[in-house]
């Protein structure tokens, strides 16, 4: 059975259990937190909570 698309999420984190081919993400939702509390000034700071190590 195929999983459900994360719609509108792309993903590069190959090695997360929920990573699909094409870069899509399966998981029901994801958690995106700041490394600076709750706001970010660069892309870096921010990451995906979600993340399951495969
Ligand atoms: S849970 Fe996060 S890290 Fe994992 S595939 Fe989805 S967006 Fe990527």
């Amino acid at each position: 059975m195929a999983k459900d698309i994360l719609d509108g999420v792309i993903c590069d984190v190959n090695n997360c259990v929920y990573w699909e081919e094409g870069n899509r993400c399966s998981a029901d939702e994801i958690l995106i937190v700041s490394h600076r509390g709750t706001k970010a000034s660069t892309v870096e700071e921010t990451d995906c909570q979600t993340f399951e190590r495969s």
